[in-house]
C-alpha cells in the first residue's frame, strides 16, 4: 500500500481513496495547513490594494498576532 507522510506533521497515512484528507494525516492536518495558506494569501492582495493608506495596526483586525 502506499503511504505518504503528512506534510503537516510528517506523519505516515494511507494514500488511497478511502483516506479523504490525504496527503494529511486527518482532518485537523488539513485545516491547519489551509488555515495557514488562506491566512497568507489573504495578506497578499489586502496590501497590494494599496489604495487606502492604512497604518499596518489597523490594517487587518483579523489577524490577532
Ligand atoms: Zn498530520
Amino acid at each position: 500500500m502506499k503511504s505518504v507522510a503528512c506534510p503537516r506533521c510528517g506523519k505516515l497515512s494511507p494514500f488511497t481513496p478511502e483516506n479523504k484528507w490525504r496527503p494529511f494525516c486527518s482532518e485537523r492536518c488539513k485545516m491547519i495547513d489551509l488555515g495557514a495558506w488562506a491566512a497568507e494569501s489573504y495578506r497578499v492582495p489586502a496590501e497590494e490594494k494599496g489604495s487606502e493608506q492604512i497604518s499596518p495596526d489597523a490594517a487587518d483586525p483579523s489577524d490577532d498576532r
